[in-house]
């Protein structure tokens, strides 16, 4: 997928992929001791042995000049790719703006799920 990206001049790379249950333990409890409530947490963390990341199968994508795992990522070219491309790759968003799972809109975190 990057490489069809890559051909269409939008350079994206992967900022996290597979994370362990131990590894999810270890963010929820640094952000716990920070004083950040459960709440909070789970808008934007999946508890330990939920995240997709578990199975490896889901990627968090970033592109040059844009933030991190933040929203504004959905106003990139990067983004706009992704969202008429990666379906064709087997890839589909998780959380979608105003998703049922109660968590913050993801438009970085791809699912890989082909239909097929
Ligand atoms: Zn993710």
């Amino acid at each position: 997928m990057k490489a069809a990206a890559t051909q269409d001049g939008i350079d994206i790379f992967i900022i996290s992929a597979f994370r362990s249950v131990a590894r999810q333990t270890e963010i929820i409890d640094a952000k716990r001791k920070k004083g950040i409530s459960d709440q909070e947490i789970f808008k934007v963390n999946a508890p330990p042995g939920r995240s997709e990341h578990h199975t490896g199968k889901a990627i968090d994508v970033g592109t040059p000049g844009s933030p991190p795992l933040e929203e504004a990522f959905e106003n990139t070219k990067a983004f706009q790719w992704l969202s008429s491309h990666a379906n064709g790759f087997g890839f589909r968003l998780s959380y979608p703006r105003n998703n049922g799972y109660g968590i913050a809109y993801e438009p970085w975190h791809w699912f890989y799920s082909p239909s097929s």
